[in-house]
């Protein structure tokens, strides 16, 4: 028994020492088709900024490197490059005539075998028009019209993706927070970065401290701004949260890949989870416990992660979202029994399966009421769906931590001591540290196990730190 500990233990250091770095490449794919609008003579334009495929592929890596550089977890996957000969009718469409923009859009969707019109992709029409280009808003956001003189540097393509994904110019006059962001700070498509810096804080850029330079530079080098005397490459947090939210929404067509987005900040966490951007995973964990992760990424929320099991036997990638991310395999330092209702002691094994009966009645509450949530028209309905799933579900939370007190009443030697360690954590959930610590005091006195013996003490003394900064 002595050298399988040290073995485990053994195993846990060099697992530790070896954590996963979160692989850079992996991405959720952002699925992307590019047709070439032909003449009349089945040529495509002799002259603009997009008439060769090197030109849309140097557009698509500078995106990609925009996409990469502000840890968004999207990559623009292209998928193809199709020459269209027999529609000319729609070679010099301008993006700026309504209804040459829309006829193409019609005629395509009418017959999508000559348009090569696709329903599993963004599809990227470029013509000989002499304007610039344009994206389609959600909903009915498969379709940009590129002409040949968009001044978007370095990667029109990826702001007209930005406008697929429900973002709207730094600039935009139409609302409240101008781009309904509220982390970009006002602009103007004629504005020069000074006069931003002036019309903002009341001083030219040079006189601004570090902060203010930063807010301007945000928006003046934003992706979705206008001044393209400076190189765009630049999102906020809140425009590639508008992004992770469009993505799911519309993951089943866009993208080559279902994310499932882990953040252990998310204000929902713990409570409503299913995988999506508004209502993530909180743990690495529980994401790879709730499966259908095939053809996944699971997309991590920059911070430290851990994983328990040794191997994930799926398809499915990891990237990192808003910062760097690291994975850990969990380090398994003692020996309790888990399986408790399999217990050869009756009164110990019916004890556990009523408690494990209330968890499950839990879950299927936090389930439903995430369904509930997710129709949830604001922010408003979805406080007062949580505020009553709280009330439900703490019932049988409540009702769980009776039965493993019934269970420790009859449980025995490690039995007793596993009882004992989840109703210790069970308590520090619920923030009763005065419980939590008796709990952990108990098995740190029983226990011969020295590694589980530390780990309860430090985990006691975490209990009040913890709770006075969790939200
Ligand atoms: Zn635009």
């Amino acid at each position: 028994m002595k050298n399988l500990r040290t073995y485990i233990a053994l195993c846990a250091l060099i697992l530790f020492i070896f954590g996963i770095q979160a692989i850079a490449l992996a991405s959720v794919p952002l699925r992307v088709s590019i047709k070439f609008i032909l003449d009349a003579n089945g040529n495509r334009p002799v002259s603009g900024n997009l008439n060769t495929n090197a030109e849309v592929n140097a557009e698509v890596d500078s995106g990609n490197s925009i996409l990469r550089t502000t840890y968004t977890e999207d990559q623009i996957q292209l998928i193809e490059f199709v020459d269209l000969s027999g529609v000319s009718q729609h070679f010099t469409a301008n993006i700026y005539n309504d209804t040459q923009f829309n006829a193409l859009r019609t005629a395509a969707e009418n017959d999508p075998a000559t348009y090569h019109w696709r329903t599993d992709s963004i599809n990227i029409y470029i013509n000989g028009g002499a304007g610039s280009a344009r994206g389609s808003f959600p909903p009915g956001n498969q379709y940009i019209l590129m002409n040949q003189w968009c001044g978007n540097t370095p990667s029109c393509i990826l702001h007209e993706i930005g406008h697929n994904l429900n973002l709207m110019h730094t600039h935009e006059p139409c609302c409240t927070n101008q781009d309904e962001c509220s982390d970009t700070i006002t602009d103007n498509s004629g504005w020069t970065k000074d006069q931003v810096a002036q019309n903002n804080f009341g001083a030219t850029y040079a006189n601004l401290n570090a902060s203010q330079k930063n807010q301007v530079d945000l928006v003046y080098n934003n992706v979705m701004s206008y001044h393209t005397d400076e190189p765009q490459l630049r999102l906020s947090t809140c425009q590639r949260g508008r992004v992770s939210t469009q993505n799911y929404t519309d993951r089943s067509w866009m993208l080559g890949r279902t994310p499932i987005h882990v953040n252990k900040f998310a204000p929902f966490c713990g409570i409503l989870q299913n995988g999506s951007f508004s209502f993530p995973y909180c743990t690495l964990q529980s994401a790879l416990n709730a499966g259908g992760l095939n053809n996944g990424v699971l997309v991590l929320e920059q911070g430290a992660y851990t994983m328990t099991q040794e191997t994930i036997n799926a398809n499915v990638e990891i990237v990192t979202r808003s910062g760097a991310s690291t994975v850990d395999r969990g380090v398994q330092l003692w020996i309790l029994p888990v399986d408790l209702a399999s217990s050869t002691n009756p009164a110990v094994a019916g004890a556990v399966k009523a408690a494990q009966d209330e968890d499950t009645a839990e879950r299927t509450i936090l389930r439903e009421a995430l369904t509930l949530a997710e129709k949830a028209a604001g922010p408003e309905e979805k406080s007062v769906i949580r505020a009553e799933t709280e009330v439900r579900a703490g019932i049988h939370r409540a009702n769980a931590i009776k039965m493993l007190h019934e269970a420790e009443r009859y449980a025995t030697g490690d039995e007793k001591l596993a009882v004992q360690l989840e109703l210790a954590q069970r308590y520090r959930q619920a923030g009763n540290c005065v419980l939590a610590e008796k709990y952990y005091g108990l098995v740190a006195t029983a226990t011969d196990q020295s590694a589980l013996r530390e780990e309860a003490l430090r985990r006691s003394k975490q209990c009040s730190a913890e709770t006075n900064t969790s939200q």
